[in-house]
């Protein structure tokens, strides 16, 4: 299968981040959204994105003119009747991306490959909603999408196999480490991500530690380029709610279920970065958070970070993602500098089977027992 022309659906901050990924790697790209006011901003993002890496001398203004006239953008579906790929990056809302499907399914040559850019909704109801299930796929990139270097390859029952090794080959070919794996809420990382960052602000709606200590503990103590409560505004907190209300319909547990302090802040408009407020104000530049508690910051940091260890214990049990896997994408797609398994080889499996019986104990949240041996 070839690649030639790729189209992306939905022009925010991930699908004008993919625009600029294929666009770079030297592929024709046209990009759609729904209005005209949502085109202009994807144009836009894109123009910033590459500006950006001109000043930092990271790409000449030549190749950045070059990669922006491999780009068209438009409003019509029919402009994408062409494209051997087109991904889909709309929000995270399920009868909304059945709904594009389904007109993707309209428009777009029979022989092309439809992908899902979708968090942790069903990849299979969304290709249930085409009459080309088995071309329907999840590609699931990080954000930002051109820095990030991890992409999730999601496949159904109905996927074909030829179908999903080209796209593994066309990630590589972006530079990409692929995961593949089945359809499951959440993947790989954001399963293991959004209950780090839920976990984050229930402790912050329990009024046991303030954001500032929280994200100065994970930045300070385990050296994360950002806190739980600078990547919620990052990530966009309505796409954080969205991905864990499907979570917790699956697993049903408590600490899936999305933190008051969430809700209420997008309840309000305060999605995050992308709408100049979340839990920090965007109007002017933030310092970065920190705070000189040492016993409340290393208490929500062991608190956080077993619990998170915990769960990938518990996702490799399960045969879902390998310890690779798991490894490279919490690196790669979250930019932590370990991976889960390093730190747990680090500091010890029984140290850290203890400390979950511990934060069980304290917490009485029995989903934070370890595995029975
Ligand atoms: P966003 O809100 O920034 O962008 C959504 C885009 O979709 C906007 O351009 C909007 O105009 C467009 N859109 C809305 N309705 C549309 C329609 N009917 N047809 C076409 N376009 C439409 O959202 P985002 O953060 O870029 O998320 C997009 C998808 O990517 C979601 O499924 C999300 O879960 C996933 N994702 C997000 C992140 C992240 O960090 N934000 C990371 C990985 C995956």
């Amino acid at each position: 299968m070839s690649f030639s022309q790729i189209g992306v659906v939905g022009l925010g901050i991930m699908g004008a981040g993919i625009v600029e990924v294929f666009a770079r790697a030297g592929h024709q790209v046209v990009g759609v959204a729904e209005s005209e006011a949502a085109v202009d901003a994807g144009r836009s993002n894109l123009a910033k994105s590459l500006s950006r890496a001109v000043a930092k001398g990271k790409l000449t203004q030549d190749q950045a003119d070059e990669i922006t006239s491999r780009v068209s953008f438009g409003e019509d579906f029919d402009l994408l009747a062409n494209c051997d790929l087109v991904i889909e990056a709309a929000p995270e809302i399920l009868s909304l991306k059945t709904e594009i499907f389904s007109k993707l399914d309209a428009a777009v040559k029979p022989t092309g490959i439809l992908a899902t850019n979708t968090s942790s909704l069903s990849v299979t109801d969304i290709a249930n909603a085409t009459s080309r299930p088995a071309q329907v796929i999840g590609m699931h990139f990080f954000n930002p999408a051109p820095v990030q270097k991890f992409v999730e390859v999601i496949s159904t029952a109905h996927s074909d196999a030829q179908v999903v090794s080209s796209i593994v080959e066309l990630g590589k070919s972006l530079g990409k480490h692929l995961a593949q794996i089945t359809d499951q809420p959440g993947f790989i990382v954001n399963k293991l991500l959004l209950r780090y960052l839920n976990h984050a602000v229930q402790i912050l709606d329990s009024g046991q530690a303030t954001k500032e200590q929280m994200d100065a503990a994970m930045r300070e103590l385990s050296n994360y380029p950002m806190g739980p409560c600078e990547l919620l505004d990052l990530i966009g907190i309505d796409t954080c709610v969205e991905i864990l209300k499907t979570i917790h319909a699956d697993t049903q547990l408590e600490i899936d279920r999305p933190a008051d302090g969430m809700v209420n802040l997008v309840s309000a408009g305060n999605k995050g970065r992308k709408s100049g407020s979340g839990f920090y104000d965007y109007a002017e530049k933030l310092d970065v958070p920190t705070d000189a508690n040492v016993d409340i910051k290393n208490q929500v940091h062991n608190d956080l970070l077993i619990a998170y260890l915990g769960d990938c214990i518990a996702m490799e049990a399960t045969g879902y993602a390998t310890k690779a896997d798991i490894d490279f994408g919490m690196k790669l797609g979250c930019g932590l500098p370990e991976g889960p398994f390093e730190v747990i080889e680090r500091i010890g499996l029984d140290a850290v089977r203890s400390a979950q019986a511990e934060l069980a104990q304290r917490t009485g949240i029995a989903a934070y027992q370890p595995l029975p041996l």
